[in-house]
């Protein structure tokens, strides 16, 4: 019988989201008219420090509008990392556009920027950097690489709102971002999306492409194929009430990481703990701990006794080359395929107390005690 049930996320909801949904339900803005979504937007720019910021459904469907400004087609590549959530290269793969795999750092568990340039060819059109776990990607030489070959730069900034890169924020970096607002990302709105871009150009194509892609001049003329990807007033009600609170929700999360990095300090032979590079601020979307193999731990043994404890952990992600829609059979990524075999997203959520990850970590050197006995 677990005594207690720890998610891995949760959702914290404790400001204005009541009072500005009830609003929309007054006022029967409930659909993709209204307040919410243009302030959502405003306020999303602004906290990253860039002129537009365009709300939409998802985080794929952000991706797939940001390829799809950048008029990214059939044939394109875009370079992108194994080691990332299957919504990265989905969306490239909706424009029949192809991923083209790199490798990650096992420090930061981000794309490589030394193995990028391995992977450019004739074809190539972007690269797709990824700030995995909240941890933001090395950026100058990723932006450094795209200068020299004519490369457009896409942050997947899904699990990165708040993050920054020698002091400029994630979804600033490149041409155009990407956030998620799902469940369990740093913010939410229940599902959702924003895309954050300096050009107007490409803003107003987002836009464009967002709404069936009707003239903004000319009512029902349809000048391009496009897409209802729009958010609704309510989920933008619940963002910009969330984006209000943001210092809470990233200093919950860093709070969270320091105690498992002081709780965990002792279980440095068992486990890489993450890394915070001195030029990034993690935003600490799951704190994320790789299981040595000389520890000698099974990891989903582990996972599934810390489950007996009430405890909620995941797995880390399998890199993308070992699903059979993304298989590459001469593919070698050793470090992806290291992380997604011994990585485990630990509990991280603002509702969290110090208890809790003692809690955590007793069982986690319990679990240890018991397999290598
Ligand atoms: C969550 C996530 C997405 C997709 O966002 P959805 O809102 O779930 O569509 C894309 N990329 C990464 C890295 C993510 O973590």
């Amino acid at each position: 019988m677990p005594r207690k049930f720890i998610p891995v996320s949760h959702p914290l909801l404790a400001g204005n989201e009541k009072a500005y949904v009830d609003e929309c339900l007054a006022t029967s803005q409930i659909s993709s008219a209204g307040r919410f979504i243009s302030a959502f937007e405003k306020a999303s720019a602004d906290f990253c420090g860039v002129d537009h910021a365009i709300a939409c459904s998802s985080g794929t469907t952000a991706l797939h509008l940001a390829l799809l400004a950048l008029g990214i087609g059939p044939g394109d590549e875009v370079i992108v990392p194994a080691f990332t959530y299957v919504a990265s290269v989905n969306a490239i793969r909706y424009c029949n556009a192809v991923p083209v795999l790199v490798d990650s750092e096992p420090a930061t568990m981000t794309m490589d920027p030394a193995k990028i340039e391995g992977r450019i060819t004739p074809r190539t059109k972007a690269i797709m950097a990824v700030h995995l776990y909240g941890q933001p990607v090395d950026m100058d030489p990723v932006i450094a690489i795209a200068r020299r070959h004519g490369l457009f730069v896409i942050e997947d900034a899904a699990e990165a709102f708040g993050a920054s890169y020698k002091g400029r924020k994630a979804g600033s970096l490149g041409d155009v971002a990407t956030f998620s607002f799902f469940g369990n990302k740093i913010i939410t709105t229940g599902e959702g999306g924003m895309l954050t871009t300096r050009d107007p150009r490409l803003a107003a194509q987002i836009r464009l492409l967002r709404g069936q892609g009707m003239d903004p001049d000319r009512r029902y003329w349809f000048p391009m194929v496009g897409y209802n990807y729009r958010m609704t007033n309510i989920q933008a009600a619940i963002g910009l009430a969330q984006l209000e609170c943001i210092d809470v929700h990233l200093e919950s999360r860093r709070r969270v990481a320091g105690w498992y990095h002081r709780h965990l300090q002792d279980a440095r032979n068992v486990f890489a703990l993450p890394e915070e590079r001195p030029w990034a601020r993690h935003s600490f979307w799951m704190y994320t701990v790789v299981l040595k193999p000389e520890a000698g731990c099974e990891r989903d043994t582990m996972m599934r006794q810390l489950a007996e404890a009430g405890i909620e952990t995941r797995p880390a992600f399998y890199p993308m080359h070992v699903m059979p829609v993304y298989s590459e059979p001469l593919g070698s990524y050793p470090v992806a395929e290291y992380l997604g075999a011994n990585g485990i997203n630990l509990p991280t959520h603002a509702l969290l107390t110090e208890d809790d990850v003692l809690y955590i970590a007793g069982h986690i050197r319990a679990t240890r005690a018991a397999m290598t006995a």
